[in-house]
């Protein structure tokens, strides 16, 4: 009954995807949530995950942040330092967002995964739609009251999640 808020695999953060993963699974786009999945609470990345994008594009792979925030200027300031495209705003997990970053990204449903740290909004979003999904860890405790008040539920999924031997692939931690 949980599944739809289950990922296709997890991992503890970005930096720890093997760009082979993406290679087996034919993705060839992805797009990454930005708050507590690229960026802390204020917006500062570490040196790791602009290495490892850097690496990610190197290999053809076209990226996009797609960030429910309303705050355009943090967006786009992230987007232009990360050499990202980026969507704000975007109402995860609606589908228009993802639409709008199926579209920037140009490439078809099947070759596109989404990145992010929180179920109901990256991970049923992304499933809804019908891409494949990674849940990461969020960098950090510190968070908005609102998706703070969502972690217990999501730690309950989580759990059945990982004792589900259908989703206990050798990727998943
Ligand atoms: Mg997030």
């Amino acid at each position: 009954m949980f599944e739809k808020f289950y990922p296709t695999f997890s991992f503890d953060k970005v930096e720890d995807i093997p760009y082979e993963l993406f290679k087996k699974e034919r993705i060839t786009a992805v797009i990454f949530d930005m708050d507590n999945t690229l960026v802390n609470h204020k917006y500062k990345y570490n040196k790791n995950v602009k290495e490892w994008l850097k690496e990610l594009k190197k290999k053809d792979i076209k990226i996009c942040i797609l960030s429910n925030s309303p705050k355009t200027n943090v967006v786009k300031k992230v987007g232009r330092e990360l050499s990202m495209k980026y969507l704000y705003n975007a109402f995860k997990p609606w589908s228009f967002g993802f639409k709008k970053a199926m579209d920037l990204l140009d490439e078809k449903k099947e070759n596109i995964i989404i990145i992010g740290d929180q179920l109901f909004t990256d991970i049923y979003g992304g499933n809804r739609f019908g891409i494949k999904t990674i849940l990461v860890k969020p960098i950090e405790k510190k968070e908005f009251w609102g998706t703070r008040i969502k972690r217990p539920i999501e730690r309950f999924i989580i759990k059945k999640y990982k004792a589900n031997k259908k989703y206990s692939k050798e990727n998943n931690k």
